[in-house]
């Protein structure tokens, strides 16, 4: 038996056709859109990703670094405990003797320096944990510009702080205090004789804003990528781990710092960390 064919004819009207046509043409535009917003998510989930990777890479440095650093630590920091003791001995024995006493007053700054810098080593590479506490941001800044009273005096310049008169917050007050004291330090020596620093801190909705701007040479773009790594320094005599340790300081503040140059040239250093009322209840989401 032969096989038989059945056509079904549409019999669409000129209307229905462009109907038809129009709602076609309407998914098709609903289906870009929505392939743009996946294209701009894929987009920003690949950059979250390449900076957690760099931050996971950081960290792993940091941390094989920090075996390494703590183990030197202890080793010299039991010879320089000796060095100390017998230098202080023998200061008791050269009473009256000036020359024999300023050098080992050197002998002793030297050992005091070698302190700090043993001191440092171990706050970048440990695994910092803050101990949060009720504290005024404004008064711990305060505190950290009076610490560099003397350089202030020394160079004749000037630091100028614009905030609020207090701020209450949560957070590690030593940490955070070391850390502005890093910053403005640097801000102090960059800008030089009759230098100038500006700082500026606020409170905006959920974040904590400051910027330690100078009126030094600036930064030069070419080391902005390097600067937050341990021992990257420019200077001869620095050490290149201050700004390691405000970069992990502010990070134990789930916060960020970034550096840039302001309009006038000057390095503009900006942080921006959580509002934190409590120990529990961070404020800090967008
Ligand atoms: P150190 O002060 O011992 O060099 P830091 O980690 O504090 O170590 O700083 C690293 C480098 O960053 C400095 O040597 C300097 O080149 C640069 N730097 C930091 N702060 C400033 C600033 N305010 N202006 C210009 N350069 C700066």
């Amino acid at each position: 038996m032969e096989p038989t064919t059945t056509t079904t004819k549409l019999n669409l009207t000129q209307d229905e056709i462009v109907g038809i046509l129009e709602s076609y043409s309407q998914a098709a535009d609903r289906l870009k859109e929505s392939h743009d917003v996946l294209q701009l998510e894929v987009r920003r989930l690949r950059e979250e990703l390449a900076n957690k990777n760099r931050q996971l890479e950081r960290r792993k440095r940091l941390a094989a670094l920090g075996e390494m650093a703590a183990g030197l630590a202890h080793e010299i920091r039991n010879p320089l405990g000796g060095i100390q003791l017998y230098a202080n001995l023998l200061k008791k024995d050269l009473t009256g003797q000036l020359e024999q006493l300023q050098i080992v007053d050197k002998i002793i700054m030297g050992v005091r320096s070698l302190d700090a810098l043993v001191t440092d080593v171990l706050a970048m590479t440990h695994t910092v944990e803050p101990k949060f506490a009720a504290m005024d941001l404004v008064q711990v800044v305060g505190t950290a510009v009076e610490l560099v009273q003397p350089q202030l005096a020394e160079k004749q310049s000037q630091v100028s702080i614009h905030s609020p008169a207090s701020l209450e917050m949560f957070g590690d007050p030593n940490m955070l205090q070391r850390a502005f004291l890093n910053l403005i330090r640097n801000a102090v020596d960059a800008a030089g004789q009759g230098g100038q620093v500006f700082i500026d801190l606020n409170r905006k909705q959920k974040f904590i804003l400051m910027q330690v701007a100078d009126t030094g040479p600036g930064i030069d773009p070419e080391i902005t990528d390097r600067i937050f790594n341990p021992f990257f320094t420019t200077k001869d005599t620095g050490t290149g781990l201050g700004l390691s340790i405000v970069h992990r300081i502010i990070e134990a503040h789930d916060g960020t710092i970034k550096v840039g140059n302001a309009p006038a040239g000057g390095a503009n250093f900006t942080l921006k960390f959580p509002y934190k009322v409590s120990t529990v209840q961070s404020q800090g989401s967008e």
